[in-house]
């Protein structure tokens, strides 16, 4: 690094001083404060930050600079880290299966927050956990809809044993509380409709009222151009069906967005290393690196394609198969993007939207996914 300015405005002042050869995630921490901003004011409860889909210390700390003050996490990596960059903040240890190593570390560390789907492992938690003020989550799923994919095929008891779980929760004295997560990249409201009302029910057939109950993350991010994400018509629906299925017995609302809280907060730029015969895009980072969730979860068409001197190509678009930089061939963007014909060799490619498992989830695979961090202002002009 030549130049000592380390603030750039936006990328395209970066990537003119430099022309990297390497992919840069540029991250702008304004974007991700106003995010956390919007959460903390329009969410009718306690936002937390699930720490897996971004793990990045600036942005814990950013995070804790615009006032979050509790995280979701799932490991004793992860239960460090927010030691270390937000000490004193809550932690959720929401991942429902756990060794009893990491229980230990867990109570070592304060957690006094844990979620479960499963009898064998509450009983981990009456055996090691001192009960006294610590709350237990019941996790639950009901049938999927709505989201980019299913997160019940891994956790969640159904509605059934997870009224159980809950009575033996509170009889074994500790705090009785509710969680689900309606999948990541959750489009549709209603789905948190019918998971609050089935909360409600378990509560009810438990016979406990619960403290919490935590809607989980799944909210959307902005991934396709012509579909903005409506957080507040969520926080509103949120609202209202609690206190519709609740009435009188409203416990407390915890959310943990992750992809929601930090997508746009980062914008990656790759570098187009060939147009093969004029047809396929062979990009500087693809699947294996900082675009591994398209072909999980769909493609980002949020994209701009600028030339080397950083002007916007703008001829007549066409769709184009894009593949990453390794030579397995599943390195590929799913489909066909529809891109500027006029785009050439040397062009960079601006994904907008991308904070959300992107640095998370880089390899090294065949020796690419050496992607830069670069801080700017701001993706605007
Ligand atoms: C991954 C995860 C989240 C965050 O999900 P997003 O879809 O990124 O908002 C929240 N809670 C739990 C328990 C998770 O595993």
């Amino acid at each position: 690094m030549g130049l000592s300015k380390t603030i750039w405005t936006k990328p395209a002042e970066h990537l003119l001083a430099y022309h990297p050869d390497e992919p840069v995630l540029y991250f702008a921490p304004a974007v991700l404060q106003a995010t956390a901003r919007k959460f903390l004011e329009g969410f009718p409860g306690l936002v937390t930050y699930a720490v897996k889909s971004n793990p990045d210390e600036v942005v814990l700390s950013n995070l804790v600079a615009a006032g979050v003050n509790g995280f979701d996490v799932a490991s004793p990596f992860e239960m460090e880290l927010v030691s270390r960059v937000a000490p004193g903040a809550a932690m959720h240890y929401n991942n429902p299966v756990r060794s009893r190593s990491e229980i230990a570390t867990a109570v070592r560390l304060g957690c006094a927050s844990y979620s479960v789907d499963s009898h064998s492992e509450l009983d981990k938690l009456i055996e090691m956990v001192p009960a006294a003020g610590t709350e237990i989550t019941v996790r639950f799923k009901l049938p999927v809809s709505g989201a980019a994919y299913n997160f019940g095929a891994k956790f969640g008891a159904d509605a059934e044993k997870a009224a159980v779980l809950l009575k033996r929760v509170a009889g074994a004295g500790f705090i009785p509380s509710i969680t689900f997560h309606p999948g990541t990249q959750c489009t549709d409201p209603m789905a948190w409709d019918a998971y609050i009302r089935k909360a409600a029910w378990i509560a009810a057939e438990a016979g406990v009222p619960i403290a919490r109950l935590n809607v989980g993350g799944g909210f959307p991010s902005h991934r396709l151009a012509e579909l903005a994400p409506q957080l507040d018509e969520i926080f509103a629906l949120i609202d209202r069906v609690t206190d519709e299925a609740f009435g009188a017995d409203r416990p407390v609302l915890v959310c943990e967005p992750g992809r929601a809280m930090v997508a746009e907060s980062y914008t990656l730029a790759v570098r187009i290393k060939a147009l093969r015969d004029d047809d396929h895009v062979f990009m500087n980072d693809g699947i294996y690196g900082g675009l591994a969730e398209l072909p999980l979860i769909g493609v980002i068409d949020r994209i701009e394609v600028l030339s080397p001197d950083l002007n916007p190509r703008q001829g007549a678009v066409r769709p184009r198969i894009c593949f990453g930089p390794t030579c397995d061939s599943v390195d590929r963007l799913p489909g066909e993007i529809a891109l500027p014909g006029d785009m050439a060799e040397g062009d960079y490619m601006l994904f907008h939207g991308m904070g959300a498992y992107s640095t998370a989830t880089v390899t090294r695979f065949n020796g690419f996914g050496n992607i830069g961090i670069e801080t700017v202002y701001s993706f605007k002009d």
